[in-house]
């Protein structure tokens, strides 16, 4: 029988965690963990990102602050406001939503947020902590550190033996998920556009993680027998079945074939996207709790 990870209810979970602790640093320390996310211009995607993590942040107890600026703000303006944000004590997490408009250079306003701030995990810093190893002292990106939270529900902490492929290698997702992985002792192949025969690569993996952004690309024979298989994918296909122009959302795993074949799967939506914003908050939380000098939870 193949387990299908249901990601609403582990971010549910995940969720749950962030509240109880927030209520325990507000009562122990009067500590309210507090997110600022500044969003530029009008695209429809973000501001619907936007309103979900702010609506998510008021759920969890937060002191939830949203900057909402027009398309033609300048570079200086918003590097101002993130200056405002960095010396504001009682804001614990930043977060700038991306893409930025065209004519504004995101990298030095990513690069402009106190790393301890960082909860988007973006910042150098933050990368190269976990590049290192270093899991404890900073902040990882969000998407990866939800993808790990089901591994580590299926695998345990310590995957010592196993093989792991992650398919893809962005700053964003990839190298982070590679890394966490190897820090949790996988044995770990980072597969990208140029890689050779990347069926027979994925074929071998104990766990395959797919971050491509191409729909359905990973096929049921690409697949171990047992393997637990995440897919990262976000694709937006045309449903000519649903009539009317409509469309639909695909992973990057071909879900119906290789659910046949893995031991567990997540499926898309419903699988990793529900993790990314509930990780948003536990980096929300977890500042605070280091701001305020006491330890962080574990999530
Ligand atoms: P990205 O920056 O575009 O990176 C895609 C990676 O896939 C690159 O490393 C690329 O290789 C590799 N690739 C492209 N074509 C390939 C092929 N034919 N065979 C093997 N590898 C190939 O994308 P990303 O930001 O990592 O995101 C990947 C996917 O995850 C997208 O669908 C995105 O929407 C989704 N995503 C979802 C969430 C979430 O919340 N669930 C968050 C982030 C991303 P090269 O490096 O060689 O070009």
């Amino acid at each position: 029988m193949t387990t299908i990870i249901d990601g609403k209810q582990v971010a549910a979970s995940v969720i749950d965690a962030v509240k109880y602790a927030t209520a325990s640093l507000q009562a122990d320390a009067g500590v309210k963990p507090g997110l600022a996310v500044v969003i530029v211009g009008d695209d429809p995607a973000s501001h619907a990102y936007v309103s979900s993590k702010s609506r998510m942040a008021k759920e969890c107890g937060f002191n939830s602050i949203q900057h909402t600026l027009p398309e033609e703000t300048t570079q200086e303006e918003l590097a101002r406001l993130v200056e405002t944000l960095n010396a504001d004590e009682s804001i614990h997490g930043i977060l700038v939503q991306l893409p930025l408009p065209k004519h504004l250079n995101s990298d030095p306003i990513i690069q402009s947020i106190r790393p301890e701030k960082d909860v988007d995990g973006l910042h150098v810093v933050n990368a190269g902590k976990v590049a290192t190893g270093d899991l404890d002292g900073g902040l990882v990106s969000c998407t990866p550190a939800g993808a790990m939270v089901f591994v580590r529900r299926v695998h345990g902490d310590d995957l010592s033996g196993l093989n792991a492929v992650v398919i893809g290698r962005s700053n964003l997702f990839g190298k982070p998920m590679s890394a966490l992985l190897l820090a949790a002792n996988a044995t770990v192949t980072t597969a990208h556009s140029r890689t050779r025969d990347l069926a027979a690569v994925c074929r071998n993996a104990d766990i395959l993680v797919a971050a491509v952004g191409r729909p359905e690309m990973v096929k049921a024979d690409w697949v171990k027998p047992g393997a637990t298989v995440i897919d990262v994918g976000i694709n937006r296909v045309a449903a000519p079945e649903k009539g009317g122009g409509k469309s639909r959302l695909v992973g990057d795993v071909a879900f119906e074939e290789c659910a046949k074949v893995a031991g567990v799967i997540t499926p898309v939506p419903g699988g990793v996207g529900p993790m990314t914003i509930a990780m948003l908050m536990a980096n929300t939380v977890i500042a605070a709790h280091r701001k305020a000098g006491r330890t962080p939870p574990k999530f």
